[in-house]
Order: structure tokens, then sequence, then C-alpha cells
């Protein structure tokens, strides 16, 4: 019998993909979490490019390419005014193995990680996998993250707690006000804030504001990936960011179990974000317009929705059965508590499909509301 880590052993195959698989294969799918758009033409080509001239045969340094860690502080800059060095960058597989080595390098054997409840899967599994022990905070009646739970749940045990704004499953966005308490708390209880990004670039009402922003010492480490800002999830290529010394500890796990991350992808995600940044206007608008559709569709249909100002999710309050319902009737959502407890009662609907399915998408639901009320 093989016999495997005990710290394997607490962690299982993501909910989301169960449901894929109980699906027909002409399925609406409002189960994924990806745009609907594609790369960049400008990205792809550096992409072509690199591999036609050679450059991205070898390794590049373990951070990655030095003009792809300047492009990302010069992002940083401008986006958000941070003064960020690129030495105290790390371009790595995506976003999710950037949470990964944050978590490894920060986490002790039974230390405690704050994640929003629902909150996006990795948290609690790669908390899991570091040997610590998530702690679920349940979200505000609106879905944000309630700064005021986060700081009461922090005890001598807590390594880090886990903010995303834009958020996953959720689609709700973060105040200023949230994001300089998420600082705050971090800095007055030196507790690190692992603040996930990756949905950015998509805040249909207001700014994005990151906690880097506002604190005043360096209790930030910030999660980043060209995945959902400049529509590259295949590409994996993400990155993550704070002071020199956390940035050497993750450093040593990404060295070890990386080495770099994929050189075409470093040299296609440098020219996204070097370039025309039309893409992102375009995803944006067009998120926004099918936000809009969903939400009157689900009004119509009496179905209590809280509005997602970001993201491409949103987390209405559905009646038990609905899920399996709508799988039946050829619609993919996901039971909100594949994201944890807290999303017991919900659905995560992902509307970056198509306007005339998503429509389509939208009376099928109607229907499978009306047969489970
Ligand atoms: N963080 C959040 C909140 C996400 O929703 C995702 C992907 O769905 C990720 C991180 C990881 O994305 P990637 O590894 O493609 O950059």
């Amino acid at each position: 019998m093989p016999k495997f880590s005990d710290r394997v052993e607490r962690i299982s195959i993501s909910g989301i993909r169960e449901v894929f698989e109980a699906a027909g294969d002409d399925a609406i799918n409002l189960g994924l979490g990806q745009p609907d758009f594609p790369t960049p033409a400008h990205a792809r080509a550096a992409a072509v490019d690199a591999i036609e001239s050679g450059k991205a045969d070898a390794y590049t340094e373990n951070k990655g390419t030095a003009s792809l860690r300047e492009a990302i502080a010069e992002k940083h800059r401008t986006d958000q005014g941070i003064g960020l060095d690129p030495a105290n960058v790390i371009a790595t597989a995506g976003g999710s193995e950037a949470l990964h080595i944050a978590l490894e390098a920060h986490v002790s054997a039974g230390e405690e990680v704050i994640v929003p409840d629902p909150g996006f899967v990795s948290y609690d599994a790669l908390t899991k996998l570091a040997g610590g022990e998530p702690v679920p905070v349940p979200l505000r009646e609106n879905l944000t993250i309630d700064p005021a739970a986060v700081e009461a749940a922090i005890t001598e045990d807590t390594a880090a707690f886990v903010v995303n704004s834009p958020g996953n499953p959720t689609g709700a966005v973060s105040s200023e006000a949230d994001v300089r308490e998420f600082a705050r708390i971090a800095d007055e209880h030196d507790v690190l804030c692992l603040s996930d990004e990756v949905y950015e670039y998509t805040v249909f009402e207001g700014e994005h504001h990151s906690p880097m922003e506002f604190a005043e010492t360096d209790s930030v480490v910030v999660v980043n990936s060209a995945s959902k800002l400049f529509s590259m999830t295949g590409w994996r290529l993400g990155w993550v960011y704070g002071s020199a010394e956390r940035v050497d500890r993750m450093l040593r796990v990404h060295q070890y179990a990386q080495a770099c991350a994929s050189a075409p992808a470093q040299y296609a995600a440098e020219a996204a974000l070097r370039g025309d940044r039309g893409i992102v206007t375009e995803m944006t608008d067009s998120f926004e317009r099918r936000r809009d559709i969903l939400l009157d569709g689900l009004s119509d249909a009496g179905i209590d929705c809280p509005t997602p100002k970001g993201a491409f999710y949103a987390m209405p309050r559905v009646p038990e059965g609905f899920v399996d319902e709508c799988l039946d009737r050829g619609v993919i959502v996901v039971p909100g508590e594949a994201f944890g407890e807290g999303g017991r009662g919900s659905a995560r609907i992902s509307y970056a499909t198509d306007e005339d399915e998503l429509r389509e998408a939208i009376s099928t639901m109607t229907e499978a509301y009306e047969a489970v009320q």
C-alpha cells in the first residue's frame, strides 16, 4: 500500500472539477474561472519571437528575467503608486504558485492562517499543505471581507491572513477604508497580510486598492497574475512581491520547486504589461455588461444576489437542490460550499461567457429555481 504524507491526505481535489465532470458535453458552463477573451496578439507574438530566436531556450534567473520584473515594478508604480524594487519580485507559475510559495515561506506547523469564507479554494488547501491550520472567517452580508472579523480571529498562533479583492467566488470589492484597515491590522499585530489581487483590473465601481499602498511596515505580500489581467490563464505566469527578506524566503521555495517560471510565458507577460491595454478596458466593459444582464435576470426570477462590483462572478443565495437542478437542465454553476461552509446556501456563477448563452442560462436557472422553490 502506498503511504502518503499526512499533509497531502488533508486535502482533496477541488469540488469545482467534480461539477464539471458530472455535466453533459453540451452544457452551458457558468463554472469556469477564466476570461473568454484571446490573449493579446502582442503577447503571443513576443512568445513566438522568444521561441524562434532561441531566447526562451534556457533557464532565466530564478526570480524571472530582469526586464519582466522591471515591467511588473513599473506597472505597480503606475497603477498604485507603490515604489517597488524589481529585485523584490518573483515571477511564478501563475498566482497559484505565488500563493503556494508565500504560504510555504511564512507558515510553520500548527500556525493559523485566517481565510475568507467563502473564499478561493487554494487558501485552505495550500495552508494545510504548508502544515498550517486555516481559520475561516465569515464575510459580511454584502460578501466583502470584514476587517473587524479578521482582527477578532487573530491569536498568538496566527501567521497570516488572506485578503482577496476583487474576490472569488464573490465578485466583492473591498472599500479603501477596509483595505486601510487590513494594512493597519497587519502592522499592529505583526502578522502577514497576504493580498491576492489577481482580479485587480476587473473593477466596475470605485477603484482597486492594495494594502501594500497603506502598510507602514513590511507586513504585506502581494500576489498577482497575468491570467485574469490579460486573459492568459493557459500561460501560467504570475508574480509575488514583498520586502527583500520575505522575497528571499519565498525564493528558497520557488528555486527548488520551480527553478524559474516558463521563459516563453515570461516574455509574453512582459509584452502584455508594456503593450497596449485596450484589452483590459474591453474586457472590463464587457464583464460589466454581462453582470448587468445576469443581475437583471436573477432579479426577475426572484433570486437574491448581492451586487458584485468586480471580477466576473456573482454569488446569489439559492435554495437547496438548485445547483443539481441546473446541472440536470444543462447549466453548470458551482455550489457555494465548494468555497467553504460560508458558501452553503449560495452558488457561484461565472458570467465570463457568451451573451446569448448567458441569456439562455438565465432562463434555465429561472426554471430550475421555480422547480426547487
Ligand atoms: N487567486 C484567485 C482569487 C483566483 O481566482 C485564481 C484563479 O482562479 C488564482 C488566484 C490563481 O490564478 P492563476 O494561477 O491562473 O494565476
